[in-house]
């Protein structure tokens, strides 16, 4: 009788629409010890930094959600990203891989004082930063802490809000043309009796107020954001990056003594706070029934990028390689194709490597995120090729010896109208890190082996992306997951 009862309380709580919706959330410390370990912090230049000490703590956080039925966790953690084989392995650990039922929705802030996650900043230039130890360490943190979640998981009521916030003194757009995402979304969770779980904040912004001089670890902005939205609402704040590609950098004056820097970081984390919390406190959106769903899709993006070619071992670290049919590539083919690009260039392409990476869509009610697995240029998601999203900045600078051709860049609809929800919240380095995604009519680099010389104004995002091919393909494959 009393199973009865439970199975039918269960259906009635799977019943579309009325489904209860249950939550948790919680944090993991996952700061290193750089006085008893060695450590490359990642984001800067060709090599890493050896860090000196701790400035604030990192933390990998998460946000568990169920309705009964699916369960999703959307986790955060303050690295640089994390690759796709890294995401796999933390769905595997979970035993929640290809599960319809269990998804992990993983990123990363992309924070830029952080250890080397992504063996790009070691000690030389293409020398891997990351400790291989540690990096099990950490996913094991963040397995174990969705584990915990899982098992406390209680009745919560969700809120929602989006606001438009004017970039100036937060964030700025170093590469034509000017487009900046002002959309800062913020989810709510709390206890059926009214205690906070859990505040969600996007927004599309380089965690990278500290340059390079900086030597201490610190989370950076989110860091500043978060410890003030968990102080002053309580709960676990998770940070969530945007649109960061093209290249959405601090609009702050990092350019003093490292206290300033500190002083200004704080600045722009605690201004982004603020914003956060009073869209809080009046949210568009309120419930206590809220359906979880999710979709996901694989996509093969072709490695065109000149100088990834010559380090597919290293590559080989995130992804596995494969062929254009998506078939794994012949171990010895990782050190005979850099040989061969190297020798006789270019490669042809039916010689050439591909990977796999992943577009991931999750219902939670009416709100709606989707992953994209790498750093999106603003205007390929939200366009704004008119100038409707340059803030007062020229479109194009008068000054730019190389200008994007606009009348070929892509028309809409754009993926965020496609999106067609009031609370669509675009997530980047969601499920992988693929670097930027270039719109393709604006990738210029020289077709040579270094990808030099490089072509006269801001082109250094088309250094770090698999190729040309790749914006389309991933925005392509997430417009499929939409329709
Ligand atoms: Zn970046």
């Amino acid at each position: 009788m009393t199973l009865l009862l439970a199975g039918l309380l269960l259906l009635a709580a799977a019943a579309p629409g009325h489904a209860a919706l249950y939550a948790a959330a919680g944090k993991a410390d996952i700061t290193p010890d750089p006085k008893k370990e060695t450590v490359w912090l990642a984001g800067y230049g060709a090599s890493g930094r050896k860090a000196t000490g701790v400035h604030d703590p990192l933390y990998a956080r998460a946000v568990v959600v169920s309705d009964g039925k699916v369960t999703a966790a959307i986790a955060s953690v303050d690295a640089i990203g994390l690759y796709r084989e890294d995401v796999l392995d933390l769905r595997r650990a979970l035993g929640w891989e290809g599960k319809s039922d269990r998804l992990l929705f993983m990123t990363a802030t992309h924070d830029h004082s952080a250890p080397d996650t992504v063996g790009l900043w070691g000690r030389f230039p293409g020398v891997s930063g990351v400790d291989k130890k540690r990096h099990k360490r950490l996913k094991k943190s963040i397995v174990v802490l969705i584990k915990e979640l899982e098992g406390r998981l209680q009745e919560a009521e969700l809120s929602a809000a989006r606001t438009e916030v004017d970039p100036e003194g937060l964030c700025r757009d170093s590469r034509d043309p000017v487009v900046m995402d002002p959309e800062l979304n913020v989810l709510g969770l709390r206890t059926k009796g009214g205690a906070p779980l859990a505040a969600v904040v996007r927004w599309s912004c380089h965690p990278e107020v500290l340059q390079p001089d900086n030597t201490l670890i610190t989370a950076d902005f989110p860091g500043a954001l978060c410890a003030k939205v968990e102080a002053e609402r309580g709960g676990t704040c998770l940070f969530l990056p945007g649109l960061l590609g093209g290249l959405m950098t601090p609009d702050a004056d990092a350019s003093g003594p490292l206290e300033a820097d500190y002083k200004e970081m704080e600045r722009v984390g605690a201004t982004l706070a603020g914003h956060a919390l009073k869209a809080l406190a009046a949210p568009g959106l309120r419930t206590r029934n809220a359906a979880v769903s999710f979709s996901s899709a694989t996509a093969l993006v072709p490695i065109e990028n000149s100088r990834y070619l010559f380090f597919l071992p290293s590559l080989d670290f995130g992804h596995r390689l494969l062929d254009a049919e998506g078939r794994p590539l012949a171990r010895w083919k990782r050190w005979y194709l850099p040989l061969r690009h190297l020798l006789l260039f270019p490669l042809p392409e039916r010689l050439r490597p591909w990977v796999e990476t992943e577009v991931t869509l999750l219902r939670v009610g009416p709100v709606k995120l989707l992953g994209i697995p790498g750093e999106v240029f603003p205007e390929l998601v939200i366009g704004g090729y008119k100038g409707e999203r340059r803030y007062g900045r020229p479109l194009v600078r008068p000054t730019n010896p190389n200008p994007p051709d606009l009348a070929k860049a892509p028309g809409p609809p754009y993926l965020r109208e496609r999106l067609k929800a009031e609370h669509g919240i675009v997530v980047g380095l969601a499920n992988d890190m693929l670097g930027y995604l270039v719109p393709e009519y604006d990738f210029k680099a020289a077709p040579t082996r270094t990808m030099t010389p490089k072509p006269p104004g801001t082109h250094y995002e088309e250094t770090n992306s698999v190729g040309p091919r790749g914006s389309k393909i991933v925005l392509d494959a997430a417009a499929a997951l939409l329709e």
